[in-house]
């Protein structure tokens, strides 16, 4: 693995990122034949996961079915298994990292770590990819850069009195014996679980009632793991759920902050409040060489491929399609045969080891695997 930064070659392909999308394509571009490739990290293998708080574990669970053609739903190239792997259902961020790296090693992954893309201009056929340490060329381009390390601070005034919870490295740690959480999908639930569980009492608010979602796709609803926490004993003792209250303020107070409702509620609060208002997203980073959708994510063709700059593809939790979201590793993993598909035939490769990809129930073509409006 390349320990440092980036070369002045053109690259048939570049990727951005080396999380769980960036080295699971990666992989799945090896399998199409495709050899002049570079992964940019501006951190590590895995760095956002290895960044998680300390007591936060997946909600996907790990379980090893590579001997019956099923992949492990938080793996990300076939014929592997976290489960396997790291000994754990459900691993925490640090686990899943060192999983990823050992991915990383074992295929052998062409990565410039400490490389962080500026950003990216279409030029002459091609990408110019702009680094502080100058830049690098590339034909096709793989914008893998994740979420976790664009959390969404703004929005709300007086946001920047909050901690957002992608900054807290061990919950263990947070000052305070009653706190708040504004958000209560996963993040949040995860943060008033450790909290809870600590010995300390939480106020958890949220604009909707994510923990009664009458639908079963997680993408929306909350997970089973995290529906089954919520019913821990300290948990229900010692979390007050506040649903359908959206936070319109925080504003500092003598005594600590006043949390502000839209309805004009006001919650006192002695530390910071905690704000799992979920990301940004890194593709605000490339957002011109994509059209937008409606709800703001990036608009892809059918080969997740920007419609309007050739060559610039996506991969990760960002991608959307019509009403299905690929936001979990199981949903967006589907998408890998399908862009390493489109690279080789551009390269004039034939991508035929691809089709094993198939037997393992992943997408190849297009959006048709599932067969139906998804629901899933
Ligand atoms: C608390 C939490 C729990 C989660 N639990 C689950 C779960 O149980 N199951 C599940 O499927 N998903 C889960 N997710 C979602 C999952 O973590 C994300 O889908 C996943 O991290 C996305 O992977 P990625 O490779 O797209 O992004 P990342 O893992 O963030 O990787 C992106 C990489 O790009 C690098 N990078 C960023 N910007 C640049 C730049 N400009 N230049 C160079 N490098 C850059 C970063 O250093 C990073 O290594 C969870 C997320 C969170 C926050």
């Amino acid at each position: 693995m390349a320990d440092s930064a980036t070369t002045s070659r053109f690259h048939d392909v570049v990727i951005v990122g080396a999380g769980a999308a960036g080295v699971g394509v990666a992989v799945t571009l090896r399998h199409a034949g495709i050899d002049d490739l570079v992964l940019l990290d501006r951190r590590g293998v895995g760095a956002s996961f290895a960044a998680w708080p300390e007591e936060t574990r997946f909600i996907t669970p790990s379980f090893p079915t590579n001997s019956i053609g099923m992949l492990d739903l938080n793996s990300v190239a076939i014929g592997t298994s976290p489960a396997a792997t790291l000994g754990v259902e459900h691993p925490t961020g640090r686990e899943y990292a060192s999983y990823l790296r050992r991915l990383a090693q074992f295929f052998e992954l062409p990565i410039a770590l400490g490389a962080e893309v500026l950003d990216a201009t279409s030029i002459d056929g091609g990408f110019r990819l702009r680094l502080p340490e100058g830049n690098l060329r590339a034909k096709h381009v793989i914008w893998a850069a994740g979420e976790f390390q664009y959390p969404r601070l703004g929005g709300m005034p007086g946001s920047e009195h909050c901690v957002h919870t992608a900054t807290i490295e061990r919950y263990e740690d947070v000052d305070g014996d009653d706190l708040i959480v504004i958000g209560g999908y996963e993040s949040g639930v995860d943060a008033a679980y450790h909290l809870a569980t600590g010995g300390k009492r939480v106020r958890l608010f949220d604009r909707g009632r994510p923990w009664r979602s009458e639908t079963s796709d997680p993408s929306v609803a909350l997970s089973t793991y995290s529906a089954e926490r919520m019913r821990d004993d300290r948990f229900v003792d010692r979390v007050a759920l506040h649903p359908n209250t959206a936070i319109a303020s925080v504003h500092p107070a003598d005594d600590g902050y006043v949390v502000t409702a839209v309805g004009g509620e006001r919650f006192e609060t002695q530390v910071s409040p905690l704000f799992a208002g979920g990301f940004e997203g890194s593709h605000g980073t490339v957002a011109e060489l994509f059209e937008r959708r409606d709800d703001g994510f990036p608009l892809l063709s059918e080969h997740d491929e920007s419609t309007i700059t050739p060559g610039l593809f996506l991969c990760g939790p960002a991608v959307r399609h019509g009403n299905q979201s690929f936001c979990f590793i199981y949903k967006y993993r589907q998408r890998f045969a399908v862009v390493a598909k489109a690279i080789a035939t551009s390269l004039g490769l034939p991508a035929e080891a691809l089709e094993i990809y198939r037997t393992w129930g992943m997408y190849l073509d297009d959006l048709s695997c599932c067969g139906q409006e998804c629901v899933c």
